[in-house]
Formats: structure tokens, sequence, C-alpha cells
């Protein structure tokens, strides 16, 4: 095994893909492993290392180690998707543990955690992500055996301070883990700030190029949880294919450069609409207007994201209309690519959605800040 210079900057290890070259042609860039099994040496002992590719294949190899890299953290898992990643921390707890997650969060995950995970033995209950008092109350009230955060909330990116959170669950010797989807690895850094776990969708900023689905999940230690978590993955099998490993270390070559563009441009084009006499409110937590702002400040490092949300004074049909008016930003689902994108997410989410009607989401992407400014301006008009 490589030894990892621990001197060098997290960047250099990223656009370097953690710069291991392959034998025997000493490949700059790792080969694809697309082998299902592996052979046995006469003793019955498995010399590779490997045994069959649902519980691990080598091309995940250094994908994983650079998300550890890049969170700090002791491992790190690929999954299918990042819905299979989120899905393998709570398929390891068992029936009869609580499980407190925020009110707002990824719409999809919050479904199946009330129509799948409650029905399946877990309490579900819900905070108020923005308040700690909330989250301290039910934490002492219902001593969940897991807080999930996710932070900046999608689709109101509403800020939750996970040092506090982890402070809080310590008190009752509950877990925290944080969807930390939407602040990437590069600027917050949740295991250094108490939590367990940290996932990523990595279909969003780590590939950054809309062409993989995939999810991630990095552990404080390798203890039982996480044994258990491998065990889901490997179980289960909601494995990620080689050729998605392959594209996801490639896209986590230019993450710094990526994600460092969409949010210089993302804290432009808040700073440049906020107060604009069409919008009832710019939901971003880079704006000192922010209620989350400070805490931001304090746990995301220089940048604040490149997720925003436009709220539009004349309500849902002036929203809709105004998301079909774009043209620059595509009307399509998802985010974290170098391409902007642009959702009315109320009629995504569908019936129970807790989205305001007027709230159009926007990725935003590498491409010129005035090209992004001027399409949002003519919706507008
Ligand atoms: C997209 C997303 C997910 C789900 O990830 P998939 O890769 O689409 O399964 C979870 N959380 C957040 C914040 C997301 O944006």
């Amino acid at each position: 095994m490589p030894i990892e210079p621990p001197e060098l900057h997290r960047q250099t290890l990223a656009a370097q893909g953690m710069g291991r070259v392959a034998l025997p042609y000493r490949d700059v860039v790792p080969p694809i492993h697309v082998s299902t099994t592996y052979e046995r040496a006469a003793d019955g002992a498995f010399p590779g290392g490997r045994t069959y590719s649902r519980a691990d294949n080598p091309s995940y190899d250094q994908a994983e180690a650079l998300v550890a890299s890049l969170e700090g953290a002791a491992s790190a898992l690929l999954f299918s998707s990042g819905q299979s990643a989120a899905g393998a921390v709570f398929q390891a707890l068992a029936p009869g543990d609580g499980v407190l997650a925020p009110r707002y969060m990824y719409w999809a995950l919050r479904k199946w955690l009330l129509e799948y995970a409650a029905p399946w033995g877990l309490a579900v209950d819900f905070y108020d992500n923005a308040s700690v008092d909330d989250l301290a109350a039910k934490t002492r009230s219902r001593q969940p055996r897991l807080i999930w955060i996710e932070t900046p909330a999608n689709p109101t990116w509403e800020i939750t301070d996970i040092a506090a959170a982890a402070a809080i669950a310590r008190e009752v010797g509950a877990l925290v883990a944080v969807d930390s989807t939407a602040a990437t690895p590069l600027i917050t850094r949740p295991l250094e700030l108490g939590a367990h776990i940290v996932m990523h969708s990595a279909t969003k900023y780590l590939n950054g190029h809309s062409d993989v689905i995939a999810g991630v999940l990095a552990t404080a230690s390798d203890d039982k949880l996480w044994q258990r978590i491998r065990y889901v993955r490997a179980s289960g099998g909601a494995v990620l294919g080689p050729m998605e490993a392959w594209l996801l270390l490639r896209g986590m070559r230019t993450l710094h450069l990526r994600v460092g563009a969409a949010c210089a441009n993302a804290q432009a084009i808040a700073q440049h609409f906020h107060g604009h006499p069409k919008l009832l409110d710019v939901l971003y937590p880079g704006l000192k207007t922010h209620p989350g702002h400070a805490i931001a400040a304090r746990q995301m490092h220089g940048a604040f994201g490149g997720m925003m949300s436009l709220r539009l004074k004349v309500g849902e049909d002036a929203a809709k209309s105004f998301a079909a008016k774009l043209r620059v930003f595509k009307r399509a689902t998802s985010l974290g690519s170098v391409e902007s994108l642009a959702e009315h997410r109320a009629s995504v989410e569908g019936p129970g959605t807790l989205c305001p009607p007027d709230l159009v989401r926007l990725s935003i992407g590498v491409e010129h800040v005035d090209d992004l400014i001027a399409d949002i301006e003519q919706a507008l008009a």
C-alpha cells in the first residue's frame, strides 16, 4: 500500500486523484477493474485481497481514499447513489432506535424515512433545522440513537450548527450523521466538528458533471457501526459500477476549481438579486441577512456553497413562469454540476411538500457570472 504523504494539501491530493501510479505500466490515471470475481490460491486464500465485487472493487480504492482524506476520515465507502449511502446508515440501526431528522431536508430521503424506515421500526421525528434549542429539547426527551443533519439544507438552505448538535448528542450518547452534499468537503468538515459520519450525494459536487449517480459515506472511526454499514452495502448490494467509480475520481480532480468558481458565482448572484423588487427573498447563507449566516461563517470555510433559492413576490405562478423563461439555466432536477440548473421544487416534491410554492431552486454552475445574472434578469422582467 502506498503511503499518503500527509504534508500535501487536500487540493494536491484531489488534483492527482491521490497521486498513485498503477503497476505494471505506471499509469498516471488508474485502470478500471471490471472483474466481478478474484482467483483463490491453492490453499483457498485470496492473495489479491479481493473476493467478489459486491463486497469491494479495486476501482473504488482511490476514490474512497480521496474522500477519506478530504473529510479527515478513518474510512470511506462508495455507494450506488446518495440515497443508498444515506439509507445504509439508517439500515445499520436496529428496529426501535430513535432518529431525529431535520424538518427541511432532501425530500426523497425524508419520504423514505417516513414511508420505509418508520414502518420498518425506526422511531422517526423531526426538529427545526435552525433551532439548537428545539434539537436539544427533542434529543433530551426522545433519547435518539441518531441525529441526522443536513446543512445547508435543501431547498431553503437553513444552517444547522454541527458542533452544537454534536455536543447535544454526546449528552445522550447519540450518533451524529451529516448530509454535507451542498457544503462539499472543501467548505465544511463535519467530522472535525464532532460528527461520526458524513454523507455525500457524489452525484452532485464530488463528481460535478451530471454524468454519474453515486453516493459516499465517510466515518470518524472504523467501529462496529461502520462494520455494519459495510455489511449493509455488501449484502444489500447497493454497489457502484467500476466505470462510475472511475468517473467520480476523475470529477474529483477538479473539485477545488469547480466548487471555487460556483461559490464565487453564487455569492455574486445572491448579492446582485438581494432586494430585487420582484423577489420576496434570496435564500443564500452567504448573505449577511440570512438567519444562519453567523453559524455558516464559522463552520463553512471561505465560501457558502453554490446553492440558493429565489422566492418570488407574486407567488407560485410567477415562480413557475420565471423557471420556464430561463434560457442559460437548464430546467432540471439535481445540483452541483458545472452547468447551472433551476427547478420549481414544490411541483417536483408534490403533495406534502414543505417547500414554499413561490420558490425556485438554483444550482449555480461555473459559467460566466454575467450570463447567469442576465438570464435571471430577463426571466424576472
Ligand atoms: C441528491 C441528493 C441526495 C440523494 O442523492 P442521489 O445521488 O440522487 O441518490 C441526498 N441529499 C442531498 C442533499 C442531495 O442533494
